[in-house]
């Protein structure tokens, strides 16, 4: 029930590792999402002038724009685009920064939590 609902989603994955691009790609199309890529702040706030999604998976330590900042423009220009923050590092959860996302989840080598995250976000609105 729920695959189905989420099915055909359009959701850009931000990450400046390659191999976290690749995993969350493959992973989150065997959910049915459509997912769409960018290996930078500056890649995702071009494809996001060009083409609509439905979510943002946003990783927050990259190099040239960070992720606390592309949230800080998505928000301005996107308001009602969820976006989830995704890291390695539990401290953001301080930073004041993060508190505008819709959800932080820590990375980790299991991707239920951003999984059901991703569901629980798409399956509400
Ligand atoms: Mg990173």
């Amino acid at each position: 029930m729920m695959k189905k609902q989420i099915m055909k989603e359009k959701i850009l994955v931000v990450d400046d590792e390659e191999g976290i691009r690749l995993l969350y790609k493959e992973e989150l199309e065997e959910e049915g999402l459509d997912v769409h890529i960018a290996a930078s702040g500056e890649e995702a706030l071009k494809k996001l002038e060009k083409d609509k999604y439905s979510l943002i998976v946003l990783d927050i330590k990259m190099p040239g724009i960070d992720g606390i900042e592309v949230l800080r423009r998505i928000k301005e220009k996107w308001k009602s685009l969820p976006v989830i923050l995704c890291t390695a590092y539990h401290h953001y959860k301080q930073d004041f920064g993060t508190w505008a996302s819709d959800a932080y989840v820590v990375k980790s080598s299991d991707l239920k939590e951003l999984k059901d995250t991703i569901k629980g976000i798409l399956g509400s609105r």
